[in-house]
């Protein structure tokens, strides 16, 4: 059995597995639509959502199967302090698979640790988002035929854009893809994203905080949201919110396919007159997360009937008990008391540190 908490849960060769089924999906429907007669699928989400929840919702529903579901945290046990833990071990008695989402980072990992069913971590904290990155690959593979060899901008909020360190995880499995990484001082993208995924695979990257210096030279350019919720200092979010936007203007000095992406919503970083571009793919974008959630429920589904033994995630390798503890706010060990601080190591020789696997924070 497995679950997926991390794009890295999945090889390259299975991520490509998945573009394939969600090709044939979009090209034989009628195929699929009873592939999952009898199956639940529960979408537990703590953080709001509109996109990813229906897109699971939906892609549950277009497979034949059911979809159970809590509205919110506010009106589940987590608002009367029920563990990640519990709340997982409970839906493993309803559900056959489970999507979560959730603002502490690891949320997803602990669920699959405890549940009995795979789960699919639909967004953890600033952390991953791994089924946003298969709608993003398969719309760069639908629109621009490869990976090898692309120069892809990243824009906004890079720090806590979980969606960011996902697709450049992801990315970082092909040969020549370039980076551009535009961002406030403030939010460029962390130190661990580089050191795991951009400098052992030998990928060229810079950083810069213009959106226009490089944009002649983009195949992809991937806006994002600043994102109010992950600021503790309100003043700090006034301060950056409008750092970018995407204006016709701008874009006009892009290449003729250069193509737009946003993992959505939309605040005020892309000008709605973009919207009428054809390089604007972001509505592409979401119908593509639908298709690609198909995949990906029918794969582990698949996989559950054939084993319940579980397979291990790639976070649970190197592992350290009880040696340090994770002292981030953002992370799960910060409201669940009772989980055990566990760190992995990373790195090798002098550059070896230990990383908590729920959110990646060093150990001080
Ligand atoms: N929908 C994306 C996410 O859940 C991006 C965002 O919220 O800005 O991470």
């Amino acid at each position: 059995m497995r679950s997926v908490n991390d794009i890295l849960d999945l090889t390259r060769g299975e991520v490509e597995e998945l573009i394939s089924v969600a090709l044939d999906i979009i090209e034989n429907p009628k195929k699929y639509s009873e592939k999952c007669k009898g199956k639940k699928l529960a979408t537990l989400f703590f953080e709001p959502s509109t996109r990813t929840r229906l897109s699971f919702e939906a892609a549950m529903y277009e497979l034949g199967g059911n979809v159970l579901s809590v509205p919110g945290a506010s009106l589940s046990s987590a608002a009367k302090g029920e563990s990640v833990a519990d709340t997982a071990k409970v839906v493993s008695c309803y559900a056959d698979i489970i999507a979560m989402r959730h603002p502490k980072e690891g949320a997803a990992f602990v669920a699959a640790k405890n549940a009995r069913i795979p789960v699919i971590n639909a967004g953890d904290g600033g952390h991953c988002h791994p089924t946003q990155t298969l709608a993003d690959m398969l719309t760069i593979f639908r629109e621009k035929g490869r990976f090898d060899g692309l120069t892809v901008g990243f824009c906004g909020d890079l720090k806590y854009g979980r969606t960011v360190h996902s697709l450049i995880n992801s990315l970082s499995r092909y040969s020549g893809v370039k980076l551009v990484l535009i961002s406030p001082e403030e939010l460029k993208l962390p130190e661990y994203v580089k050191r795991d995924a951009i400098v052992p695979n030998g990928m060229e990257y810079a950083e810069t905080s213009v959106l226009e210096e490089f944009m002649p030279e983009l195949d992809v350019l991937y806006m994002t949201r600043i994102q109010q919720e992950r600021f503790s200092d309100a003043a700090e979010y006034q301060r950056l919110k409008d750092s970018y936007i995407l204006t016709a203007d701008k874009l006009a000095a892009a290449k003729k396919d250069t193509i737009v992406l946003h993992p959505l919503p939309r605040v005020n970083e892309i000008s709605v007159k973009v919207d009428d571009d054809a390089r604007a793919c972001y509505f592409k974008q979401v119908e593509n997360g639908k298709y690609m959630r198909m995949a990906l429920i029918l794969k582990l589904l698949e996989d559950a009937e054939r084993t319940k033994v579980k397979t291990p995630l790639t976070c649970e390798k190197g592992l350290v008990y009880g040696k340090h503890r994770c002292n981030n706010p953002r992370c799960i060990t910060s409201q669940e008391q009772e989980i055990e601080h566990i760190f992995r190591e990373a790195g090798e020789g002098e550059n070896k540190v230990f990383r908590c696997v729920y959110c990646e924070k060093e150990a001080d």
